[in-house]
């Protein structure tokens, strides 16, 4: 590979080759725009076809409402595709799936922590979209990598500067063209690799066949003529020309930072164009980056272990509650049977059946190197935001936990098995699933989540799980938001105002309401107290 380990910042030491060659990222989207269809492909040239077919069956579970409740209960196949791992010449890539449903953004923003990059794909006559602007913001809150795809140019597109203008001001970052489309539409014949100087053309005979690839010496050599008709010939050396005058060229630290994303053009259902971006991935993608934490920051290249959970999904069988939490590796190299300490309990866990998600299969990992994602199994010891080392007492940062934007009140259709529903309830919670909040004053349990859909499969998954039938009724309060602030005067607050306070799963208290009114008087008369829509979870 021509620049290996370039993808570093400047100020970084070389990091192990192990560590090195690692690439963890997510891909972000508007539903679409072709992420599954890319997913695919990239197993496909990853040497892992035989997952091609789950991904496609599983986005195809996930499109309509009572096939989603069916995906809930048919946890194996979304629990192997949340994480991929496969090769691309000297990479090792770590797919993260997002979720693609909006209800579930607090969901896709932890996801987001676990990675280094994200590759944004962009359907080339739509351009950004909604969904897409919303993940790019969470990316950029990190200052997350970001490598632009721009599918179905098989289709009709924009205007190639029409689609580079529109990302370039609805998402404020440079974009440089990593590859040109040639033709668009029906006359799409493939792309020039500006970084490469080779024409890439296009099979439409095989979509799962890789596309011819010509050396040629610059925009003028006459070899092209042979391939690309005078037409398109002509246009494209003057779009390519015009380009290079207006658009930055592709600076590799600027791509780290964030600042700029490079743009390959393509058609994933057509295999064209996505090695090119997987190359792109590699080279310009970063390494294992370093990881914010407490008391101090967690460096790849360290030789102890640490990692930490940005995910936690009840396993296939509702019979058993195990559960897979799953980390993101944030230093050292990992060997299964290693004894790590659980920093939120301090105690020692036996690290003994971890699952690596090899694209293949899922597989017990003997090892795993910072940037990997495995899974182990557990009965609820790990949480979301977990942190697991070697003995230092570190807790990784970041990771935040939402206020609801849709509470309920939740009861026990037998009033007699209240206690099961208080146990379902905080297995919810802790997966990451709803917010439970316990008032203080009074009975029930008021559960909070981000989207409506969310309270349905909640209640099909208890009472699948648990053989609990529950209701959710509507609540008299609106609003969640967590106290802090001076310790003295949140609880005295907190007993005065017993009707409006509630616990969440982790005893933090938390202030309900039915107005925002109520959320600036409070602030305004107790300055004292701060009410905040994030806690993040440590
Ligand atoms: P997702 O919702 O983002 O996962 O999108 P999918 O991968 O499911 O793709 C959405 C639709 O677009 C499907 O019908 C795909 O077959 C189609 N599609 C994906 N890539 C391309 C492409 O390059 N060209 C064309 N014409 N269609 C595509």
């Amino acid at each position: 590979m021509r620049i290996l380990y370039s993808a570093r910042m400047d100020n970084r030491p070389a990091l192990p080759p192990e560590i090195a060659r690692r690439r963890t990222f997510a891909i972000i989207s508007h539903p679409d725009a072709g992420k599954t269809t890319l997913t695919e492909k990239f197993l496909l040239f990853g040497g892992a076809i035989q997952m091609a077919g789950q991904v496609r069956a599983k986005v195809e579970a996930r499109r309509t409402r009572s096939d989603f409740m069916q995906m809930e209960k048919d946890r194996g196949i979304s629990v192997s595709a949340s994480a991929m791992s496969f090769d691309f010449k000297n990479f090792r890539f770590n797919l993260v799936d997002t979720p693609g449903h909006s209800d579930f953004s607090e969901d896709t923003y932890r996801t987001l922590t676990a990675v280094d990059a994200a590759v944004m794909v962009i359907d080339g006559a739509k351009g950004v979209e909604s969904q897409t602007r919303k993940l790019f913001e969470v990316c950029r809150l990190r200052d997350l990598p970001i490598l632009t795809f721009c599918n179905k140019m098989d289709r009709e597109s924009r205007d190639t500067f029409e689609i580079i203008d529109e990302i370039q001001e609805n998402l404020a970052i440079d974009v440089t063209p990593a590859s040109w489309p040639i033709g668009v539409g029906r006359e799409f014949l493939g792309c020039y690799d500006l970084l490469r100087d080779r024409l890439e053309l296009i099979d439409r005979a095989d979509r799962n066949r890789v596309a011819e690839s010509i050396a040629i010496d610059g925009l003028d050599d006459p070899k092209i003529a042979e391939h690309v008709p005078p037409h398109l010939l002509e246009k494209l050396r003057e779009e390519v020309e015009m380009a290079r005058e207006l658009l930055p060229a592709l600076d590799p630290q600027a791509v780290l930072e964030g600042h700029m994303t490079p743009i390959w053009f393509g058609s994933a259902i057509n295999s064209f164009g996505v090695r090119e971006l997987m190359e792109g991935i590699g080279t310009y993608g970063p390494e294992p980056q370093v990881q914010k934490a407490q008391p101090r920051e967690i460096a790849p290249e360290e030789g102890k272990v640490a990692g930490f959970v940005f995910k936690v999904q009840a396993n296939m069988d509702p019979k058993h509650r195990d559960r897979v939490a799953f980390v993101r590796m944030a230093s050292g190299h990992f060997e299964r049977g290693m004894k790590l300490t659980h920093v939120r309990t301090k105690k020692t866990m036996a690290i003994s059946n971890p699952v690596l998600f090899l694209a293949s299969d899922r597989e017990l990992a003997d090892e795993a190197w910072a940037g990997d994602i495995i899974g182990i199994p557990n009965h609820g010891q790990l949480r979301i935001g977990d942190t697991l080392t070697e003995g230092e007492l570190l807790r990784v940062a970041g990771i935040p936990s939402f206020a609801p934007e849709l509470l309920q009140t939740c009861r026990a259709g037998d009033p007699m098995k209240a206690k099961h529903l208080d146990k379902a309830l905080s297995q919810f919670a802790e997966e990451g699933a709803a917010k439970v909040f316990k008032p203080t004053f009074g009975s029930g349990f008021i559960v909070g989540v981000v989207g409506a859909l969310q309270f349905e499969v909640l209640a099909s998954r208890i009472e699948m799980e648990y053989g609990l039938p529950v209701r959710f009724e509507p609540s008299q309060f609106t609003s969640a938001r967590w106290m802090a602030g001076d310790k003295a005067a949140v609880d005295a607050f907190a007993a005065k105002n017993k009707q409006h306070v509630a616990t969440d799963n982790d005893g933090d208290l938390v202030y309900l309401t039915r107005m925002q009114w109520d959320i600036d008087r409070v602030e305004r008369d107790h300055p004292e107290i701060r009410l905040t829509a994030t806690k993040e979870m440590m």
